[in-house]
């Protein structure tokens, strides 16, 4: 055993702040390292499941298969093997197995936080569970002090920021008007305030608008519900899952066009023709891009083919998606931050319906919802207006240009979390950007090193000590809102800890 006298401060026990602390624990075992202590600092005073699988309503499943979200000793499936030594995990109830429950995985992620307490403890290391909110950090040479809201402070010689999701700006100039909704979390919010019998428009048609009509089917609602959103496009449904070879879309790709380029970046033009060259050679025929970018069809017919499509079996398109997941951090780091910025004016919608699809059962809820008449889906620019006496008036105009007005008692924003740290609701991240600590970039959360993650000062240089995790890194690892990348760049971050 080396003891290190290592000590690091996690702020946010979410999954990210979870998985990190599993990792470090598993590394120190394995280099037979001691003495290392880890406070795991979380404000809700819940460690482990984190805002995404601490849903109480078992019909909001998992959006990725669950032989992919395996966290222990890096393997993929051990989240399967530990479903199937679970029998009191009530797996009667669910429609596909594949997709379990959110909150199971939940119970998953606090397996994995009891075993990382017990690793410590072996090694003669420790967790330490603190319940507090922090709320500033001081760096004190190589060291830093982590302030809590009661007054307490945790020293310790890293410090990692993982605070995780917040509800995005747009529409902020409605929060507190009665009726109106920021965020579709927590779910006791909306089924505690809005009525069975009362319409409701929620705001964007996507995997979170998805999570909010489930919420209210499940609650019982019988009257209408609205999509709104600028495209009005629902995510794509998920085929079976298929090892795919990519021919385009590679690193040695990549870094020949690195390699050529005097500005040492690629374009996002190049980037875009190699996607479209992928996904063409993954169909084996040519694509109407047209009908990607702008379709034609109904949502209902479309929901309809893509429903028998992911029933058929594999989508070859998803399947190369899905096989340069790995890369896409590479990829968006390669690029300049103007095209960055181009792809998220332009293709940011349209890349989230495509890569990340919901499962069939989700989709049969939302097609037998449109088909009942019951769930209407409007695409179109929107202002929105509180009334004088309560309810709202949303004017709409399609992209067709036609315009009319939606009336609503009730508007639930589900359009996402927000990206820029500038308007996170936490003290703490906006001390750190008032003291300079962090930076802001432009593409969203704030500068880290792409390779370990630490925190960047305003000079580029590195601060020695001071990593981030998850969301908060959206600008520079681009691809920061899964379990699958949040693990990679954990273990990176327990490698720079303990090195
Ligand atoms: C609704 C939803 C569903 C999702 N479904 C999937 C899925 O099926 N599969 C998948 O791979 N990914 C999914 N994701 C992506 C998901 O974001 C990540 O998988 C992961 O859960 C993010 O975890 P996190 O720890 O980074 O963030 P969070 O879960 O948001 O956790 C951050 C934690 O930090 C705490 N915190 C914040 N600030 C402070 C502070 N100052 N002091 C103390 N504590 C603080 C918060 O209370 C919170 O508990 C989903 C995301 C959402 C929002």
């Amino acid at each position: 055993m080396h003891n290190r006298n290592i000590s690091v401060a996690i702020i946010g026990a979410g999954a990210s702040g979870t998985i990190l602390a599993y990792q470090i624990m598993e590394k120190a075992s394995q280099r037979s390292d001691s003495g290392v202590k880890v406070y795991l600092i979380e404000k809700d005073g819940d460690h482990g499941p984190g805002l995404a699988y601490k849903t109480p309503l078992s019909a909001h499943i998992l959006n990725m298969r669950a032989d992919t979200l395996g966290v222990l000793n890096g393997d993929p499936l051990d989240f399967v093997r530990w479903l199937k030594g679970h029998d009191d995990v009530s797996k009667a109830s669910w429609g596909d197995l594949n997709y379990p429950p959110r909150n199971v995985y939940g119970r998953y992620l606090d397996t994995v936080l009891d075993l990382a307490v017990k690793k410590a403890a072996l090694g003669s290391s420790s967790i330490e569970l603190i319940t507090g909110e922090a709320v500033d950090i001081d760096k004190n040479g190589r060291a830093f002090s982590v302030k809590m809201s009661d007054g307490g402070v945790i020293n310790a010689n890293s410090v990692i920021l993982a605070p995780g999701n917040f509800p995005g700006a747009f529409l902020s100039e409605l929060n507190g008007t009665k009726g109106y909704f920021p965020y579709p979390w927590p779910v006791s919010e909306i089924i505690e305030n809005i009525p069975m019998d009362q319409p409701v428009c929620i705001m964007g048609a996507g995997l979170s608008a998805i999570d909010t009509l489930i919420t209210l089917l499940e609650n019982g609602h019988r009257e209408k519900i609205t999509f709104l959103s600028r495209n009005g496009l629902l995510p794509k449904v998920q085929g079976a899952a298929f090892d795919y070879q990519l021919k385009y879309v590679n690193k040695e790709t990549i870094d020949r066009f690195l390699s050529e380029s005097d500005k040492n970046s690629i374009s996002f033009d190049l980037v875009k023709r190699l996607y479209m060259d992928e996904m063409e050679a993954a169909a084996g025929n040519k694509i109407n891009w047209l009908d990607i970018f702008n379709p034609q069809e109904s949502a209902t017919r479309i929901l309809e083919k893509d429903i028998s499509r992911a029933e058929a079996g594999v989508i070859s398109y998803q399947a190369a998606l899905t096989a340069s997941g790995p890369l896409t951090g590479y990829i968006w780091n390669s690029m300049s931050i103007d095209d960055r910025m181009r792809f998220d004016r332009e293709y940011k919608t349209v890349w989230a319906v495509y890569r990340h699809p919901m499962p069939v059962i989700n989709a049969k809820k939302i097609l037998n919802t449109l088909k009942s008449g019951q769930l209407d889906i409007q695409q179109g620019r929107t202002s929105v207006k509180a009334g004088s006496k309560g309810g709202f008036e949303i004017d709409v105009i399609t992209r067709l240009g036609v315009p009319f007005v939606l009336k609503t008692p009730y508007i639930i924003n589900a359009t996402g979390q927000e990206i820029d740290v500038t308007k996170f609701e936490s003290k703490l991240i906006k001390r750190l950007i008032n003291k300079g600590l962090i930076i802001a970039h432009p593409n969203g959360g704030i500068f880290v090193d792409f390779c370990t993650s630490c925190v960047k000062e305003k000079s580029g240089k590195d601060i020695h000590g001071l990593y981030a995790l998850g969301e908060i890194t959206r600008g520079v690892h681009f691809f920061t809102n899964g379990i699958v990348p949040n693990m990679v760049s954990s273990g990176r971050i327990a490698d720079a800890i303990l090195a």
